[in-house]
C-alpha cells in the first residue's frame, strides 16, 4: 500500500456541500482531497429543479429549517446568504430567475452549477477522486487514515459530506451516519421528508383523483403551507403535501383547507343566489370538476344547495376548510427529495462544523439534522454549512 504525502483536508462527498466546501478551503490555500463514489460530481444537483436547480431561495431563514436544535443552522445561514451564492452565479455569467415564492432557478441547466463550482475546486487546487470506495476510515497520530480503493490517504481533517439515503438509486447511503457513530457522534433518527404521503383505508376512494390538483392550505402539526396538493394514485403529493410531509409524524392527520379564499359563510350565500345549484356545482366555482364531485359526495347533502340547512351547509363548510386525511405512511426513502434528521447538532459547533469530542472531523450538507423546506433552502444550507467548514478545516 502506498502512503503518498498527506492532504490538510479529505472531504467524503462530491455533492453540493462538499463541493463547495473543497473549494472554499482550496482557495484558502488548503490541499484538498475530494472524494466520492460516484463516477461524476454533483448528480443530485443535475437532477434538481427539475433540471434547472433551484439554487436558493432568496427568503432563506432559519426558521425555514427543521432541526432538534432550531438556533443551529443561523450562524453559517447568516455568513454565507442567498446573496452570496446569487453574486457567485452572476460573477459565472448564469443567468437565473426566480419562479415563484423566492425561487431562484437557472434559465439554462443544473450543469451550469456543477460547472461552477467545478470552477471554484479548480481555482483552489482540489484533487477530485472519482469513483472511488471508502473502505476504511481510522485516526491515528493525529492523522485521518482512509483506505481509498487500494490506496492509503492521510489528512489532518476530514469531512462528512456524503448526504442522507434519500434516492439510494443515485448512490446515496448512509455511509454519513455509520461514520460519525464510528467516532461517536449522536445521530437523530433519519426519516424521509419533501415525500409523498400514501392513503389507505377508504381514503383510497381519493386515489381515483390521480392527476388532479388544487391550491389549498395543507397542515401538519403547527406548519401550514400554501401551495398545490396533487392526488395521485397512491396518495397525496405536490409541494404544498411535500412540505408538511416534512413535519408530519406516523399517526397524525394532515388536515386540508380545499377553499382558502372562501369566508365562513360562504356556502350559506351560494345557497341564497343560487338555490337550485348543487353543492358539486357550487364546489366547482373553485375546485376542478372531478374534485368537486368526490367531496360533495363524501359530504352526502341532499341534491340542492337550497334543500339544505344553514347548520349542515356551515358544517360542510367547516369540513371543506380543514378537511382530515390520515396518510397511512410515505412513498420513503425512494421519493423523498431530502432526509430529516442525521447526525446531531449537539456533537457540533455551529459556527465551524467540527465536532465537538473529535477535532479535525466535521459535518455538513444533508449529512447533519438540518433540513430546509423545499425551495431552494437544502441547496443553502449546503452552500452555507460547506462554506463555514471550508473557512477553518
Ligand atoms: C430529485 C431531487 C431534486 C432536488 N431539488 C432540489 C432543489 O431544486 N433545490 C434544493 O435546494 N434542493 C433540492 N434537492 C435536495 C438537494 O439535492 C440536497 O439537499 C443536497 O444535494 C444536499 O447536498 P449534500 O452535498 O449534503 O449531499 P448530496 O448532494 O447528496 O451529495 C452527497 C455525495 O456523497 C456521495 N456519497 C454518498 N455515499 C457515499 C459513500 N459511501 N462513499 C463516497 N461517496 C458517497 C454521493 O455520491 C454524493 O455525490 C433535491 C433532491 C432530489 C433528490
Amino acid at each position: 500500500m502506498t502512503t503518498p504525502t498527506p492532504y490538510d483536508v479529505i472531504i467524503l462527498g462530491a455533492g453540493a456541500a462538499g463541493l463547495m466546501c473543497a473549494a472554499t478551503a482550496g482557495q484558502r490555500g488548503r490541499r484538498v482531497l475530494l472524494l466520492d463514489h460516484a463516477d461524476e460530481p454533483g448528480k443530485k444537483i443535475l437532477i434538481s429543479g427539475g433540471g434547472r436547480c433551484n439554487f436558493t431561495n432568496i427568503d432563506t431563514a432559519p426558521d425555514r429549517y427543521l432541526s432538534a436544535n432550531p438556533h443551529f443552522a443561523k450562524s453559517a445561514l447568516g455568513r454565507y446568504t442567498a446573496a452570496d451564492f446569487i453574486a457567485l452565479v452572476e460573477a459565472h455569467g448564469i443567468a437565473w430567475h426566480e419562479k415563484t415564492l423566492g425561487q431562484l432557478f437557472c434559465d439554462g441547466s443544473a450543469r451550469q452549477i456543477v460547472n461552477l463550482l467545478l470552477d471554484e475546486c479548480d481555482k483552489g487546487q482540489v484533487t477530485i477522486g472519482l469513483g472511488r470506495e471508502i473502505r476504511d476510515v481510522g485516526y491515528a497520530d493525529n492523522q485521518f487514515r482512509l483506505t481509498v480503493g487500494n490506496r492509503e490517504e492521510r489528512s489532518a481533517a476530514l469531512v462528512i459530506a456524503t448526504g442522507g439515503p434519500s434516492i439510494p438509486k443515485m448512490g446515496a447511503t448512509s455511509f454519513a451516519y455509520d461514520l460519525g457513530r464510528r467516532f461517536g457522534l449522536k445521530i437523530v433518527e433519519p426519516r424521509p421528508a419533501l415525500v409523498p404521503l400514501t392513503l389507505g383505508g377508504d381514503e383510497t376512494l381519493f386515489r381515483s383523483l390521480s392527476g388532479v390538483a388544487a391550491n389549498v392550505v395543507a397542515r401538519a402539526g403547527k406548519a401550514a403551507f400554501r401551495e398545490a396538493a396533487l392526488f395521485t394514485h397512491r396518495g397525496l403529493s405536490g409541494p404544498a403535501i411535500l412540505q408538511v410531509s416534512s413535519y408530519w409524524r406516523h399517526g397524525e392527520p394532515v388536515a386540508i383547507d380545499f377553499l382558502p379564499d372562501r369566508a365562513p359563510g360562504w356556502l350559506i350565500e351560494a345557497k341564497r343566489a343560487r338555490p337550485r345549484a348543487s353543492l358539486t356545482a357550487a364546489l366547482a366555482t373553485a375546485l376542478p370538476a372531478r374534485l368537486a364531485e368526490t367531496l360533495a359526495d363524501r359530504l352526502a347533502l341532499p341534491g340542492e344547495l337550497g334543500a339544505a340547512t344553514d347548520k349542515r351547509l356551515d358544517e360542510a363548510a367547516r369540513k371543506l376548510a380543514d378537511w382530515h386525511f390520515h396518510p397511512n405512511g410515505t412513498e420513503g426513502f425512494a421519493k423523498a427529495e431530502v432526509t430529516a434528521g442525521g447526525i446531531s447538532t449537539e456533537s457540533l459547533s455551529s459556527r465551524t462544523l467540527e465536532a465537538r469530542q473529535v477535532p479535525g472531523l466535521y459535518a455538513i450538507g444533508e449529512a447533519v439534522d438540518v433540513t430546509g423546506w423545499l425551495g431552494g433552502y437544502n441547496f443553502q444550507w449546503a452552500w452555507a454549512s460547506g462554506w463555514a467548514a471550508g473557512q477553518v478545516v
